[in-house]
């Protein structure tokens, strides 16, 4: 079978490549060595851009899902009040994994994907202008011929190893116990962001340290209200033992509780044990020739919360640009753009997963460090600062100010309205406030990629990206033409 693109992985990260492909008219294969998706509760939820991002594709459409503005969210131990600031930077989107991968199935179907689980990529070699795909299925290996590879296939990535792609970084020395709990309404008191139980006060959401470890407590209902009061997720960390069992039991939750806590809580029930050790890593090059690495493949961080905001962007930004290399529209050098703004995105998110563990560490030096960093953010600069950088949104595609931004933050109301169809159906748009239109007139040769709204007498001319990100606005060093024939080629 000659195919365009093969995507190793049908995680959030592959499900969402190949509906960013089938939007720009590639429909992509998309192979899951699992026979079906993992039912272990994951991610509870998306923080940072990629929560507008998919508001603005319709992804949420007809969804109970929506993207807010969050008064406060963790930093490692300490709270960003987030309240303080005229307007929050920092936005979630409150949407259990399981509910994400099925709607980005549904939609990667919708516009032509296939998915096929019980297939694993096994291997893959070089072969004239593409590459053979090697694939165990159900019945036996199999191989496929495809154009380009994406490796959406995990922390373990397959596609990562075989291409010879190195994934330096460390291994936290503490091992992180995880589990949904019941405990009784009648034994615990909640107020003000902190839980009170047998004598002990806990702040709510983000980690207590204390001399042994630390301990953080998620009432599962802020997460999902259709979910009974009484379910908390509920994990430990500690430092790692030689021999970690496969298996988290119950009995060890509760051991390791006592351990850090000094007591018992009044567990009654516990679902999704998992015990789990941090790595902090990221690929030394998110591409290889025909073949790409996006998502866990491609980083892993050292605290919860950013892995699917970072995974699913390097999805939205691959894709637009893979569908035209296929299509044979890329400009050269399209495709290396890829690597050159996301690895800096991941890095990002590394240092601050990083900052987020230091913090959380026991000793003398990290309490001074937890003070001086809450003394710090009482000031809404810092503050701004570190939300900015949780949302993904400092790492900017270009040489800003405006230029690699993301538009509908950069643009005003009415201009960044008229990205809302466009940026639905995955093309780029001028948006032209010229009184007399000239800048459209500039995009005729380009007008199969490119849509034109007519704002005349709004804020600066922009010319946006298919993933929404500003080429380029009045007042760029490059000319318009130049962008367009810069991201699009030359027709
Ligand atoms: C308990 C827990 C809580 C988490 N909470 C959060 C959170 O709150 N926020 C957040 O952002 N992230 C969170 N994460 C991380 C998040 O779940 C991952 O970042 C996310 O699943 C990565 O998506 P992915 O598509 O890149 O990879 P995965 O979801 O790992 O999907 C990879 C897929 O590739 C398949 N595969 C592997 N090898 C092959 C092969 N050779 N051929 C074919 N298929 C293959 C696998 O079967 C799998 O389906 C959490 C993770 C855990 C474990």
């Amino acid at each position: 079978m000659n195919l365009d693109v093969v995507i190793a992985g049908a995680g959030p990260t592959g499900l969402l490549l190949a509906y960013e492909l089938g939007l720009a008219g590639v429909p992509a294969l998309v192979l899951d060595k699992a026979q079906r998706p993992d039912e272990q509760p994951r991610a509870n939820g998306l923080v940072g851009q990629i929560t507008r991002v998919l508001a603005y594709r319709g992804l949420l459409d007809g969804t109970s899902f929506h993207p807010m503005a969050v008064p406060r969210f963790p930093f490692g131990p300490l709270s960003l009040e987030l309240d303080r600031l005229e307007a929050s930077p920092l936005h979630v989107l409150p949407i259990p994994q399981r509910d994400l991968e099925e709607l980005l199935h549904d939609a990667a179907a919708g516009v032509g994907a296939t998915v096929q689980r019980g297939h694993e990529v096994v291997g893959f070699e070089k072969k004239d202008e593409g590459l053979v795909v090697r694939v165990q299925g159900p019945t036996g290996e199999y191989r496929l011929t495809a154009r380009y590879l994406v490796g959406c296939d995990g922390a373990r990535s397959f596609v990562r190893k075989h291409a010879g792609i190195a994934f330096p970084g460390i291994t936290s020395d503490e091992v992180a116990r995880i589990a949904r709990v019941t405990m009784p309404a009648d034994e615990v008191a909640i107020a003000d962001g902190t839980l009170a139980v047998r004598g002990v006060q806990l702040a709510l959401v983000r980690p207590n340290r204390t001399a042994t470890g630390s301990i953080t407590i998620t009432p599962q209902s802020i997460l999902d209200p259709s979910v009974d009061p009484d379910v908390y997720i509920l994990a430990t960390s500690e430092p790692r033992p030689p021999h970690l069992p496969d298996t988290l039991t119950f009995d060890e939750l509760r051991a390791s509780v006592r351990r850090v806590l000094g007591t018992d809580l009044p567990i009654t029930g516990a679902r999704w044990l998992r015990s789990t050790v941090g790595n902090s890593r990221q690929a030394d090059t998110y591409r290889a020739e025909r073949v790409f690495l996006a998502g866990d493949a491609a980083h892993l961080f050292a605290t919860g919360g950013t892995a699917l905001n970072a995974g699913l962007l390097d999805a939205v930004n691959l894709g637009w640009k893979l569908a035209a290399a296929v299509k044979g529209t890329a400009p050269a050098g399209l495709l290396d753009t890829y690597h050159a703004e996301r690895h800096p995105a991941g890095r990002r998110a590394i240092t601050h997963t990083r900052a987020q563990a230091a913090l959380s560490s026991s000793g003398e030096n990290a309490d001074a460090l937890r003070e001086v960093l809450a003394e710090l953010l009482r000031y809404p600069s810092p503050l701004t600062h570190l939300a900015t950088l949780m949302e993904g949104a400092d790492v900017t595609y270009g040489p800003g100010p405006l230029v690699g931004t993301w538009a509908p933050d950069a643009l005003d109301e009415h201009m960044a309205a008229a990205l809302i169809e466009p940026l639905r159906g995955g093309r780029a748009v001028l948006v032209d406030s010229t009184d007399d239109g000239k800048l459209a007139a500039i995009t005729g040769p380009w007008r199969k990629w490119v849509d034109v709204a007519e704002t005349p007498g709004s804020g600066p001319s922009a010319l946006v990206r298919p993933d929404g990100y500003l080429a380029w606005a009045d007042g760029a060093p490059d000319g318009l033409h130049e962008t367009l024939a810069k991201w699009f080629g030359t027709p």
